[in-house]
């Protein structure tokens, strides 16, 4: 897999509005946002799609979904969508699995 832009924002060597941090997962702002709060959810692990994910990564991909609860919480959103596009026919753009968490709060 080659290197994306989201590699070098979890090394803090490109920028990003980072929202969210730890062990296994990075969270921040979408520079093109679809919706009032929009926000990707990204392993640290560079697997390149949904497609890719092995049985090994399941605790991976339910502690993304709890960052998104957590998200939802901190935002105060009164609904939310997690996306995943998937290959290039799927609408990816970036080869680096990511959760689009798309929120909107309370008014
Ligand atoms: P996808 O089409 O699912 O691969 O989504 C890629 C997303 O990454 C798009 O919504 C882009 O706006 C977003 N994106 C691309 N480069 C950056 C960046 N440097 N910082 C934040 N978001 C980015």
């Amino acid at each position: 897999m080659s290197e994306t832009i989201f590699s070098k924002i979890i090394r803090r060597e490109a920028p990003a509005k980072i929202v969210h941090e730890d062990e296994l997962t990075m969270a921040f702002h979408d520079i093109n946002p679809k919706a009032p709060i929009h926000i990707l959810i990204v392993p640290k692990k560079p697997i390149p799609t949904l497609a890719d994910v092995s049985e090994e990564d399941l605790p991976l991909i339910s502690h993304i979904h709890k960052v998104a609860q957590t998200l939802a919480k901190a935002y105060e959103c009164e609904g939310w969508r997690l996306v995943v596009n998937v290959g290039e026919k799927g609408g990816q753009e970036v080869f680096h699995l990511h959760y689009h968490f798309l929120g909107w709060p309370k008014e």
